[in-house]
């Protein structure tokens, strides 16, 4: 296929009118390719060259693909970088700037060589990845040009998102767009598209037959919320309830010689953890997929920290300094697969006997604490000693329940404590928008537009302006620092509003906020039509907690969500 045709597609997609429309055209454009290019198609639509999980980046800044610009164009390097900035997009730019002329690039050359400048590393390497970029944008049309400069820059953030890409191969390739669940449990257990893509041409056996791998991150099963204590019972019966610990989910794999820990979003983050891998490194030998919450204690009583702790691991080296001063302990609450056995089809108990079989302590290793409950008064006790003992409250899990990757269900029920006054659990939504603030505010946000995750559509929907709980710090640095890379000046494909913010996002940044209710709202778009007509939901008195760079925009809370939220706010 030639790129004009992928970038074509691209600017078909972007424009489509629903969902199903888009669904249709990627699925005819995947239909057009030679089978070994669905693959890299796949991977460019994401605007990477590898899964994320891998890691591999392009290395190139803004300023960098200008200079690699100002080279293709053969013109004054300064001149084409101080332009691309006031511009603001480096594709809008070079839109303008380059010679209309045919381009006629392969997809798989392009692929290939954003593929080498990513690879490309160590000394002159900034000068390398430049010339090849400028040979490359060289040879492009104005709109192949566009989309090889956001991609190395990062800005190329399409309207499809990974559930669409999943349907459209169904399509394509299966013949039906209901098939997309086969596809979505391979997805779930490799997270890795072009895989998924590479299977699904070899045909439904292959996508069956598909098993986890060391190295390659599951997807993580999440929890689901319940209004209390008495419908949790209700729900799971007898069961075991574990302590909530409040660090950093963490899946950490071996094969027996290398380690990679995954985050929650699936970020490799593998060297934020040197003492915990070498605290497993000891007492474990042979290949393994675990999970555990990594928190960080204090150094002189051991106590758990809170979860903001963990934060100052999360720089790029960490010194002797900072491991000492955040310590980490994990508390271990899943074993996905040990002694060459997968064990997430398996019941928690089975699972669980496992572990505890298989674990052996150390001083920066625990099991999660668990306990088997019968009552709700039991329920209630073991809360409250999570509590006492510095956690969040509990993780009640079914006994006879596996391990659905990539699922939020019953399976897993989280129990928080309920503060009188507020909604029991926050929400973590998407900034897709802002208004301009005024008077003390002026020069800043106001306040942000902020919204649910539907995947239905694989869209995101209004649920509530934000404004208070910012510090001025964060209106002032922090907000304008995470948002101005993403501000655009129409709304974004996949975001649905019938407010009209004074700037607008691409839903990018996660945030985590608090309310004191949900109520039915002819303004927001989340859940529209699904408890009343012609209302949506929204929420009474939101306060911003925190940042959550530890999820995607698409791990956001959904629709569904905010509806079961919105229904149980008064039980309980
Ligand atoms: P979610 O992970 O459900 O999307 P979240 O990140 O806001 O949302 P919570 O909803 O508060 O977290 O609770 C679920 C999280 O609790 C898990 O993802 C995990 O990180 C953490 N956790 C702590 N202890 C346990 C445990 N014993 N078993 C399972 N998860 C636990």
């Amino acid at each position: 296929m030639t790129f004009q045709r992928f970038v074509a597609t691209l600017l078909e997609v972007e424009r489509a009118s629903s969902r199903i429309a888009m669904v249709k055209m990627l699925a005819e454009a995947f239909r057009e390719l030679p089978p070994e290019e669905v693959p890299l198609a796949v991977l460019l639509l994401q605007g990477r060259v590898a899964p994320e999980f891998e890691g591999l980046e392009f290395g190139v800044a803004e300023k960098e693909a200008a200079k690699a610009l100002a080279l293709a164009l053969g013109r004054d390097e300064a001149e084409i970088v101080q332009a691309v900035k006031e511009k603001g997009d480096i594709g809008a730019y070079a839109l303008e700037a380059l010679p209309r002329s045919a381009g006629g690039l392969t997809l798989r050359h392009v692929y290939d060589e954003l593929r080498a400048i990513a690879e490309d590393a160590g000394p002159g390497s900034q000068a390398r990845k430049r010339e090849r970029l400028a040979r490359l944008v060289a040879g492009a049309s104005p709109e192949e040009a566009a989309v090889i400069l956001r991609t190395v820059t990062g800005r190329l953030r399409l309207g499809v998102g990974d559930a669409t890409v999943l349907e459209a191969l169904a399509l394509a390739y299966l013949g039906d767009r209901g098939k997309k669940p086969l596809l979505e449990r391979a997805y779930n257990l490799t997270s890795d598209l072009a895989y998924v893509a590479r299977l699904v041409l070899e045909g439904e056996a292959a996508l069956r037959a598909v098993k986890l791998e060391v190295g390659k991150p599951v997807r993580m099963m999440l929890a689901e919320r319940l209004p209390g204590p008495e419908q949790i019972m209700e729900k799971l019966g007898p069961h075991f309830a574990e302590h909530k610990y409040d660090g950093e989910r963490v899946q950490v794999h071996f094969d027996g010689d290398r380690f990679w820990v995954y985050s929650r979003r699936l970020e490799n983050i593998t060297h934020q953890y040197p003492d915990l891998l070498e605290a497993l490194r000891e007492v474990q030998q042979r290949p393994f997929i675990l999970e555990a919450e990594a928190v960080v204690t204090d150094p002189l009583t051991g106590e758990m920290r809170p979860f903001q702790n963990v934060l100052n691991r999360k720089v790029k080296h960490l010194t002797p300094e900072l491991l000492e001063k955040y310590p980490i302990k994990g508390f271990v609450f899943e074993l996905l697969y040990a002694d060459g056995e997968v064990l997430i089809e398996r019941p928690y108990r089975e699972r669980r006997e496992r572990l505890e079989r298989w674990f052996s302590p150390h001083e920066r290793l625990e099991l999660s604490t668990k306990r088997f409950v019968k009552t709700t008064e039991e329920l209630v006790r073991f809360f409250d000693a999570s509590i006492e003992a510095g956690c969040e409250g509990l993780v009640c899990k079914k006994p006879d329940g596996d391990y659905e990757a990539g699922k939020r269900g019953f399976k897993w029920v989280k129990y928080k404590r309920g503060i009188a006054g507020k909604l029991s659990d926050t929400l973590d939504l998407v900034i897709v928008g802002a208004w301009l603030g005024r008077g003390r505010r002026a020069g800043t946000y106001g306040s942000l537009l902020a919204a649910a995750y539907d995947p239905d559509e694989d869209r995101f929907v209004t649920l509530t302006k934000v404004g208070s709980g910012f510090s001025d710090e964060d209106l002032n640095e922090v907000l304008p620092r995470r948002l101005d890379p993403y501000r655009r000046e129409e709304r974004h494909p996949r975001v649905w509003s019938l407010l009209e913010p004074d700037v607008w996002f691409e839903p990018v940044q996660v945030i985590e906020v608090e309310a004191q209710e949900i109520t039915l709202s002819p303004n927001h778009t989340c859940a529209f039509g699904a408890v009343q007509e012609g209302r949506g939901l929204a929420l009474r008195f939101p306060r911003f907690v925190r940042y959550r760079d530890d999820k995607s925009p698409e791990e956001a809370t959904t629709t569904r969500e905010v509806v079961e939220m919105y229904k149980n706010q008064w039980a309980g």
